[in-house]
């Protein structure tokens, strides 16, 4: 059963939005993204030029834009590549996302390059940088579930509503 992103409760119907937590969603290869985003391809591919924007603007210190032109064949390969990236990280495109903010972050991987989405050094070190982000996600979701839960508690054990 297909999950929203964004609070992680079951999604029962086609529905456009969560009814659990309202964000809105589309089903994207039989899995609930947010629909804010784009097609989750076109999110990650957003996601690697914002990368390569950063880095090439703090290299050369002034501020240059990194786009891949669509309708270039670049663009093509690129959307196939984030597609694949997609599926090895099991349709989870925040951790998807968060691996590859650390290829260009962290210091094991950040000295090397990576031109393009399909460049043969990222799909090389795309699962070593994805263990550590699903690591620290999981972490990250379980201490988000934790303060949910004191709330919930919180709430359970106080009188709201007194006579
Ligand atoms: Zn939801």
């Amino acid at each position: 059963m297909p999950a929203c992103p964004a609070c992680m409760k079951d999604v029962r119907r086609r529905d456009s939005r969560c009814p659990e937590c309202g964000v809105p969603l589309q089903l994207w290869e039989g899995t609930y993204f947010r629909l804010e985003e784009g097609t989750p391809p076109a999110a990650l591919l957003a996601h690697f030029e914002k990368l390569m924007t950063d880095r090439l603007s703090r290299e050369h210190k002034k501020f240059i834009a990194f786009r891949i032109s669509r309708k270039t064949s670049q663009y093509k390969s690129s959307m196939v590549a984030c597609e694949r990236l997609i599926r090895i990280a099991d349709m989870d495109l925040e951790a998807a996302k968060a691996a590859i903010s650390l290829l260009f972050t962290d210091r094991t991987w950040s000295w090397k390059t990576f031109p393009m989405p399909y460049s043969r050094s990222l799909s090389e070190v795309f699962p070593a940088a994805l263990a550590v982000a699903r690591a620290q996600l999981d972490e990250l979701r379980q201490e988000e579930s934790r303060e949910e839960q004191n709330y919930q508690a919180t709430l359970d054990n106080s009188d709201l509503f007194p006579d």
